[in-house]
């Protein structure tokens, strides 16, 4: 029990420190996610917006264990490809002419490709999706807000809690389906 809830800790600081940087590092607690919570920065330095999330592969996928048959494997990757589509997740102001530049997707369940038989199959362990995406905007002085469409590819996703690093301060935001703009 006591080592389960440890591996489960350490996998979080991973994810944590992926995640974390300059003012959000302070942001605490270690703890397994909440299915139906993910999690989104977003941060605006000159013409790039940065936006990374963190969600539970329960809401991505429906599951959070290794992918054991072709359905979960097709599953994963279906999800890989939709997660970098980082414009069709993230609608920033047209007018600030945004376009993305860089979209990375991490998820552990898509790791089991390269050595075989991988250890956290068998371990009923919370996994998560992480985005990072890097948008370069023509003329960002038009950025009024983002719509965030995760809800309408991912239906499962209840809740997305936003924080903000904004040229004129840090702001923090929920999201939800049918609530999905975050204006700067
Ligand atoms: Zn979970």
């Amino acid at each position: 029990m006591l080592a389960k809830r440890l591996s489960i800790g350490i996998g979080f600081c991973v994810a944590a420190a992926l995640l974390s940087g300059g003012a959000w590092a302070a942001e605490g607690g270690h703890k397994a996610h909440v299915h139906g919570e993910s999690k989104a920065k977003l941060a605006i330095e000159g013409n790039v917006v940065e936006i990374e999330f963190e969600s539970p592969a329960h809401d991505i996928v429906g599951f959070e264990s290794m992918p054991k048959t072709d359905k979960q494997r097709a599953a994963v990757d279906a999800a890989m490809a939709a997660l970098k589509k980082g414009e069709a997740l993230f609608r920033l102001t047209p007018a600030a002419g945004c376009k993305l530049r860089e979209a990375e997707v991490e998820t552990p369940l898509a790791e089991s490709d390269h050595k075989g038989e991988h250890k956290h199959a068998e371990e009923e362990e919370h996994s998560e999706f992480h985005g990072h995406y890097h948008f370069r905007c023509a003329q960002p002085d038009r950025l009024k807000g983002v719509e965030v469409l995760l809800f309408d590819a991912f239906r499962t996703m209840r809740e997305i809690e936003v924080g903000a690093i904004l040229p004129g301060g840090q702001r923090a935001a929920t999201l939800k389906p049918g609530a999905n703009r975050f204006d700067f």
